[in-house]
Formats: structure tokens, C-alpha cells, sequence
């Protein structure tokens, strides 16, 4: 876009340009291919529970096994899939890959697993996602309580009246829904009040400057009592310390995700950790190898 009025300055910037424009391209064509051929892999990050229960519950991210530049973060991707719409695809890639896995994880763990599915904004709106999830839930034999569907404030505050009636439709399918990244956007006391969701995510922002006596400390206490007051249950995301946590236990926060526990690890690596409190996990097992 930026047009250069310096003189002997045009050059550099179509140069640049067309750079841009050509990785683009080159970008999406071999994300068309990763697709096509199973490249993309679903991680599991515990969802663990601050006083010590038994880890039942992932977050499935996303990750491309990319041939030559190794395993890719969904920033090296998602925009440009957002972007193109071939988001829907790799949703509905994820929602299959997760039904599997927990299925395949009742031969080794006899109580039932949650896993939380981010959502975009575009499968959000997707007219086919309920039936699709609805489709792999019974094709797999699994309650729909087993997932939970992520959204953020910024995805509702788009069409609010239509999300409601949204989120309604897949409440009354069975789904848990909770809001990712709460406090980032600008909506809250509205956006618990008036959607089924039963959960908040506090966003990582606030988390990782949380320090004892310090400022967020106030403020996150008072999104957990603001979520607690209305039955929704509160998360933290990105805990890195045991200071952070220390606080999160102390401002009655009861369940966190974060590296402090463990990063996103693959689904037989997940298959291990089942059961286990974190602090078990910690004394008795190494650090997981395979862990993005
Ligand atoms: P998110 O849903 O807010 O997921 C949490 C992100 O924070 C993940 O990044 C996770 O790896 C990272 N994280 C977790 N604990 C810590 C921590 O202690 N410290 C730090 N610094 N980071 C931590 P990731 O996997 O790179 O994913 C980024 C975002 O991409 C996600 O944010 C989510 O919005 C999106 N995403 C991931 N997987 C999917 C997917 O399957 N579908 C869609 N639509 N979006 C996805
Ligand atoms: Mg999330
Ligand atoms: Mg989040
Ligand atoms: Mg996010």
C-alpha cells in the first residue's frame, strides 16, 4: 500500500510489494496442500484444575507439521486462513481429529475427557458447524459434553443478537461454551450476562504481569468474583509461574492453563498425563519431549 514519493525509493517498495504478494501465494498453496495431505496435527494443552484434581480436560491447538520448515504456530498461518476462508476446512480437519482422540482415549482412561475447539470467527458463523460437530460426536460414539467450543468477545460483539441465537442452538445440542481470552475485547459484564456460556478465560495479558501486591492482582480478583457471582467458572490462561499461580489460588481463581503445567502435547503424550494431578505429573514423570 505505502507509496513511495521519495525519488529512487519506487523500486524498493514493488520490489517489496510484489514479495509480499508472491509469498502470499506461495503460502496459500501449500496450506491447500498441507490439508490435502494431513499436515495439520491437533496438540492438547491440560486444562488443569488449581487445587490438584485429576487432569480430564485439554485445549486442542492446532499445529503444521510444514515438510520443510518443521512444526508451524497457528500466527504462521491462521491470518492468511482466516483470511481465505480455508479456516473452515482446517476447523472442520480439527473437530474430526478431536472426536477421534477422545474416543481413542477411552481405552486407556475410563472417565470422560473434555477438549475445548477454538473457533474463528468465520466457522463460528459457518451455517454447517453444529451439524458437523453434531455428526463426529455420534460417528465416534461421544456425549456432547466432551466438547467445549471457544469463542471471543471480539467474534460475538460482531452480530450480538444473532451469536445469542447461536450460541443458543449449540447449548441446546449439548455443547459447553466458554469465552476465550476474556478482558481483551471490550464487551464483559454484557457478554456474561447475556450468552450460555460456562466459562471465562482470563487472557494471558493479564496473567503473565500478575506479581504479588501488584496492580492486575486487583483486577483479576475482581474478574474472578465478577464470574464467580455469575456461575461461570473462571480460567486462567498462560501460567508460566509459581508466583502467578500462587496468586490465581489466592483470588480464588480454580482452574489455569499455562506452561508452568505443560505446553500443548500430542495425543498419546496426552494419553499419559490422564488422571494425574499436575503435581503428581511433576514429581513423577520428565519434562514431555515432543511439546510445541
Ligand atoms: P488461544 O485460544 O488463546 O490459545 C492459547 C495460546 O497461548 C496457545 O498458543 C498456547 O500455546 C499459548 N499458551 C499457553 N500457555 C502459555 C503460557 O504459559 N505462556 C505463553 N506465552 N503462551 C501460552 P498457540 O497454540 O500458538 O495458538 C494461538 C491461537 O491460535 C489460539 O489462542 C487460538 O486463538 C488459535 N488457534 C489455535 N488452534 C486453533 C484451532 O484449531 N482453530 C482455530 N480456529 N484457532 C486456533
Ligand atoms: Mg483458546
Ligand atoms: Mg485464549
Ligand atoms: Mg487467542
Amino acid at each position: 500500500h505505502a507509496k513511495s514519493h521519495e525519488p529512487g525509493t519506487q523500486s524498493y517498495f514493488d520490489e517489496t510489494m510484489h514479495a509480499e504478494a508472491l509469498h502470499h501465494v506461495r503460502l496459500q498453496g501449500a496450506v491447500q496442500d498441507g490439508l490435502d495431505l494431513g499436515q495439520f496435527e491437533v496438540y492438547y494443552q491440560p486444562i488443569v484444575l488449581l487445587d490438584e484434581g485429576p487432569l480430564e480436560r485439554f485445549e486442542a491447538l492446532v499445529r503444521w507439521n510444514h515438510p520443510e520448515r518443521g512444526v508451524l504456530l497457528p500466527g504462521e498461518f491462521l491470518p492468511l486462513m482466516e483470511e481465505t476462508g480455508l479456516v473452515v476446512r482446517l476447523g472442520r480437519q480439527v473437530i474430526e481429529d478431536v472426536c477421534r482422540q477422545i474416543s481413542a482415549w477411552r481405552a486407556v482412561y475410563d472417565r470422560p475427557v473434555n477438549v475445548s475447539v477454538n473457533l474463528s470467527d468465520r466457522e463460528f458463523w459457518h451455517a454447517g458447524l453444529v451439524d458437523h460437530v453434531r455428526s463426529n460426536l455420534a460417528k465416534n460414539g461421544l456425549d456432547a459434553c466432551c466438547l467445549t467450543l471457544e469463542v471471543t468477545e471480539g467474534v460475538i460483539m460482531r452480530r450480538p443478537e444473532l451469536a445469542q441465537q447461536l450460541m443458543s442452538r449449540m447449548r441446546a445440542a449439548g455443547l459447553r461454551l466458554h469465552i476465550d481470552d476474556f478482558g481483551a475485547g471490550h464487551s464483559s459484564l454484557q457478554t456474561l450476562h447475556r450468552y450460555p456460556v460456562e466459562a471465562l478465560k482470563i487472557d494471558r495479558s493479564f496473567v503473565q504481569e500478575l506479581a504479588a501486591g501488584g496492580q492486575n492482582r486487583e483486577l483479576v480478583r475482581a474478574i474472578v468474583a465478577m464470574g464467580t457471582a455469575l456461575g461461570l467458572e473462571v480460567i486462567a490462561e498462560g501460567i508460566e509461574t509459581p508466583e502467578q499461580l500462587a496468586v490465581l489460588r489466592e483470588v480464588g481463581c480454580g482452574v489455569g492453563q499455562g506452561y508452568l503445567f505443560d505446553r500443548a502435547v500430542t495425543g498419546s503424550r496426552a494419553a499419559e498425563l490422564l488422571g494425574h494431578s499436575f503435581e503428581a505429573l511433576a514429581r513423577t514423570l520428565p519434562t514431555a519431549a515432543p511439546a510445541v
